[in-house]
């Protein structure tokens, strides 16, 4: 019997998907939400961030697929069912947020950014390069883009710290866990890459104090979500010189709001969420694979737990 799959996106097509996913599964129709007719059998979803009631039209969901990594957009709605949620897994999503969060590092190791500004002024401006050993660069989240990232900055030669909720040992990465460890794993950090996802424990945590840890001139680049750190103490502590830089994929309020101070901070640089997206070609595979799952009766891997947040 043939089942459908709900797709709902405002920011990926869906076509690569419907072709990629009903070549792997050949009795399940892809449909949009306006596609979507009395004939079909709606069993799978794959969302971001669906609109407030989606879920209620479909009561004979089995299991729910987010078109990324954060789980955020999913918590503490209350018309989700009762099944699965699971997060997509995919080698080539890791591998573009590695390249987003390397660029940032290597922009600011490599001083580009006061070249960027001494060309604007004509001005022939000599820095002398530092090691990447000597650059002590921290990942806060490990997980599966975290710590990705932290090993590739470490096998790029810089000094990598990380934190996590829970223990890690990662080769080459100073592994710290639990608020306990964040402070002093802040005070070495002088470039910051934020990889947490935003849950009620997250949610601005890099707030005034934990900036204030930074060494003065730190700079920050945060591609998880733009709540876990306080705007407000950001933009302050980028205006006065304590924060050197910040390169910001992600913020409270998505699009940034016309007018917001960091539209035009000379040392910040803004792009629009999309460090890393969701890969049609390869994640297809993996959420094909759980299908054959929950329809065989087993669990679905990758799941998050809405409870925790990730
Ligand atoms: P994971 O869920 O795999 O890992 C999360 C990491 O954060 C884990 O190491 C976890 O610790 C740690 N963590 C969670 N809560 C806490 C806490 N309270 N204190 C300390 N550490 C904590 O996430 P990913 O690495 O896959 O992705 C991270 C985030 O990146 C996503 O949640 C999403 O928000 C964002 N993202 C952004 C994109 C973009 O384009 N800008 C694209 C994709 C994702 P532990 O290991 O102990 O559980």
């Amino acid at each position: 019997m043939t089942e459908t799959l709900v797709f709902a996106s405002a920011v990926d097509p869906v076509e690569p998907w419907r072709a990629a996913l009903e070549a792997l599964l050949p009795d399940v129709r892809v449909r949009t939400p306006e596609e979507i007719g009395p004939g079909d059998d709606v069993r799978y979803a794959l969302v971001w961030k669906p609109p407030a009631g989606f879920f209620a039209r479909h009561p004979a969901l089995r299991l729910v697929t987010i078109l990324g990594a954060g789980a955020d957009a999913l918590v503490g709605r209350d018309d989700l069912p009762d099944v699965p949620v699971a997060r997509l897994s995919d080698p080539e999503m890791a591998r573009m947020m590695t390249h987003y969060v390397l660029f940032a590092v290597l922009r600011y190791a490599r001083d580009i950014p006061a070249f960027e500004a001494a060309q604007r002024a004509g001005r022939w401006h000599y820095v002398h390069p530092r090691e990447a050993r000597e650059i002590r660069v921290g990942v806060l989240g490990l997980g599966e883009l975290g710590g990705a990232a932290a090993l590739e900055l470490a096998r790029q030669g810089f000094s990598v710290a990380g934190w996590s909720r829970t223990p890690k040992a990662l080769p080459g990465i100073d592994c710290h866990a639990g608020p306990d460890a964040l402070v002093p794993f802040l005070a070495r950090s002088e470039i910051l890459v934020v990889m947490l996802p935003l849950t009620p424990e997250t949610r601005r945590l890099i707030g005034a104090d934990a900036i204030a840890a930074l060494p003065r001139g730190a700079k920050l680049v945060n591609v998880s979500r733009g709540a876990v750190i306080d705007e407000a103490a950001l933009v302050a502590a980028l205006a006065s010189g304590h924060l050197g830089g910040a390169t910001l994929d992600v913020f409270e309020t998505e699009p940034l709001a016309e007018g917001h101070p960091l539209w035009t901070m000379e040392n910040v640089l803004v792009t629009p969420h999309l460090a890393s997206v969701a890969i049609p070609a390869s994640a297809a595979r993996q959420i094909a694979e759980n299908i054959r799952r929950v329809r065989a009766g087993h669990a679905p891997e990758h799941r998050v737990d809405l409870t925790r947040g990730y």
